[in-house]
C-alpha cells in the first residue's frame, strides 16, 4: 500500500459525516495524497468493538443487540468485499455506558470515554474498530462519522443512526476511502455532486432499506485488493487506439470485472464496470427501479443498470462520470449507447449485454 502510514504522520482527525438529506463533511487537515496503489494488501484479521449509550435523559437508546446486529452486518459486508484483504471482521465485544445527558459531548469525547472500556486495545493502528451508538433521540448533525484511515489502520465511528449502510458507509472511511460523488454537465456547466454517486458504499446512504452495493473498481485497485490486477484491462493513451472487452459483472469474482484507462498526461485513471444490479448489487438503491430520476442539485440524474464509467479522485474518493442525453444526465450505458463525458480521452460503447456480461468497445483518444 502507498497510503499513508498513520504511526509515521500526525494521525489527522477528518471528520467525516454522511447525512440522509443534507451532508457535512468537515476536514480540519488532510493526510497526504496518494495514487492507486500498484502493490496487493496483505490479508489481515479486523475487530470491531461496540459501545451503546443508556441515557435517561434522551429518548431511542440503540439497545445492544440492534448495535451488535448492525455493526457485524457492515464488517461481513467489509470482509466479503475486501476480497481476502480482511480475513475475518468479528464484533468482539459490546457494551453499554450510562451517560445522563450523553447528546452533549462530542464524538471525540465518547470515543475517549468509550476507549476506556477496552484496556489495552490501540484503535489508531491495529485493525481494531471502535464503534459508538449514540441514541437516536441525540441530534449531531449527523448521521454518521469517522476517522479517515487506511486499510489495517482500525479507527473509531459515531453512529447516531443504527442503519447497516451507514455504518458499512464509515468504517469505509476507517479502511481509507473517501466519498462517491458524481460528475454531471459539460464545460463551464461541469458540477460535481458529492455523495452522489449511488454506486457502493461511499455515497449517500439512500433511505432506510438499502444496501450499500458492490464496492467499485476504482476503490478496489487504491486499496489493492487481491485480484484486482488480474481481472483490470489496463489500457492508456500513449497511442490512440479501440478494444472490444467482455465484461463480467463488478461484484463477482471470475473474469474481466474492470477496464483501467490512464491518461498519461493528466495521470488519471478512469475506469469502467459492468453493473447489473444482482448478486451483491441486488439491494443497492440503483437496483430498485422503484423510481424514476434523481433531482441531484436542479439535474435530473437516471441511476440503473447498466454501464459504469468512474474517476478515481485524491485520497480514495470516487467519482461517477454521466453522459447528457434528452434532458437527463446517465450514469450508466446499455446496449447502442456510448458513453462519452467532457475532457475524458476515450469513449466506451456497449456493443451487447446479456444478465451476466457486456461487451464494450473502447476508443482511446492519445493524450500524452
Ligand atoms: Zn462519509
Amino acid at each position: 500500500m502507498s497510503v499513508s502510514r498513520p504511526g509515521a504522520l500526525r494521525r489527522a482527525l477528518v471528520l467525516l459525516a454522511a447525512w440522509s438529506a443534507l451532508t457535512v463533511v468537515a476536514v480540519s487537515s488532510a493526510p497526504p495524497a496518494s495514487a492507486a496503489s500498484s502493490s496487493v494488501a496483505s490479508p489481515r484479521a479486523h475487530r470491531a468493538y461496540v459501545v451503546t449509550i443508556s441515557d435517561p435523559r434522551v429518548s431511542g437508546d440503540v439497545s445492544a443487540a440492534t448495535a451488535t446486529r448492525v455493526t457485524r452486518s457492515a464488517a461481513n459486508y467489509w470482509t466479503s468485499e475486501s476480497r481476502g484483504a480482511i480475513t475475518a471482521f468479528p464484533v468482539k465485544s459490546t457494551r453499554t455506558m450510562r451517560i445522563s445527558g450523553s447528546c452533549g459531548l462530542t464524538a471525540t469525547q465518547l470515543w475517549s470515554r468509550a476507549a476506556k472500556r477496552f484496556p489495552g486495545v490501540d484503535f489508531s493502528k491495529k485493525a481494531n474498530h471502535l464503534v459508538v451508538y449514540s441514541p437516536t433521540g441525540c441530534r449531531y448533525g449527523y448521521s454518521g462519522l469517522a476517522n479517515a484511515g487506511t486499510l489495517h489502520s482500525g479507527g473509531k465511528v459515531h453512529m447516531v443512526y443504527p442503519r447497516m449502510n451507514l455504518v458499512a458507509h464509515e468504517l469505509g472511511h476507517n479502511l481509507g476511502l473517501m466519498h462517491s460523488n458524481l460528475r454531471t454537465g459539460k464545460g463551464s456547466s461541469t458540477r460535481t455532486s458529492e455523495y452522489y454517486g449511488l454506486y457502493g458504499p461511499m455515497g449517500i446512504g439512500m433511505g432506510t432499506g438499502y444496501a450499500p452495493g458492490a464496492l467499485g473498481a476504482a476503490q478496489r485497485a487504491y486499496l489493492g485488493l487481491p485480484g484486482e490486477a488480474r481481472a483490470t484491462v489496463s489500457l492508456d493513451t500513449s497511442k490512440a487506439q479501440t478494444r472490444t472487452v467482455t465484461l463480467s459483472p463488478t461484484h463477482t469474482r471470475g473474469g474481466t470485472r474492470a477496464v483501467r484507462i490512464t491518461d498519461k498526461r493528466t495521470k488519471i485513471s478512469y475506469y469502467l464496470e459492468y453493473r447489473n444490479a444482482r448478486g451483491t448489487d441486488a439491494g443497492a438503491y440503483y437496483a430498485s427501479g422503484l423510481f424514476g430520476p434523481l433531482t441531484v442539485q436542479y439535474r435530473s440524474v437516471v441511476y440503473r443498470s447498466g454501464l459504469l464509467a468512474t474517476q478515481a479522485k485524491r485520497r480514495g474518493g470516487v467519482e461517477v462520470l454521466s453522459t447528457g442525453r434528452s434532458g437527463r444526465w446517465h450514469t450508466t450505458h446499455r446496449t447502442g449507447q456510448t458513453f462519452s463525458s467532457s475532457g475524458v480521452p476515450f469513449t466506451a460503447t456497449v456493443v451487447s449485454q446479456t444478465a451476466t456480461t457486456m461487451k464494450v468497445r473502447i476508443s482511446v483518444k492519445r493524450s500524452v
